[in-house]
């Protein structure tokens, strides 16, 4: 596996990435690299991700975070504090609260909580890491 492009200029910036789903452009907007850095390197690099429908890339900040740092040392790094129950609806723009949501699993590093948001009804998708005993 080739190593990803992150130094660690880019690791310092992390500290601005929110519990929140990224496009790769933003993504690489917040950590100041080019987004071709996002599909060439991160992505094949072992990145989690999240595909819809329309074959967008999405990119949870907090499960970024986790593997940026892993990626770079073996350091323990501390988990970023997840608001249980809430997700982010894209069409708001805010965090609500997720109601009964369905889980879905993507892959083995993340799993989907699904449910309509309460403001304007459409679906929202809250992806979260799928560690074991984390609450
Ligand atoms: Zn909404």
């Amino acid at each position: 596996m080739r190593q990803p492009l992150l130094k660690h200029t880019h690791i310092v910036k992390l500290g601005r990435i929110l519990d929140m789903l990224y496009k790769p452009s933003e993504i690489a907007d917040e950590i100041g690299v080019a987004q071709d850095t996002v599909y060439r390197s991160y992505l094949p690099a072992g990145l989690p991700h999240v595909r819809d429908d329309q074959d967008n890339i999405w990119i949870h900040g907090p499960a970024f975070v986790e593997w940026a740092k892993q990626t770079v040392s073996r350091k323990k790094s501390k988990r970023v504090g997840l608001t249980e129950g809430h997700a982010w609806c894209m069409k708001c723009n805010l965090a609500v609260q997720l109601t009964k949501p369905k889980i879905k699993t993507i892959n083995r590093y993340l799993e989907l909580l699904q449910a309509p948001c309460p403001n304007c009804g459409k679906t929202i998708n809250r992806a979260r890491a799928r560690t074991g005993g984390n609450q």
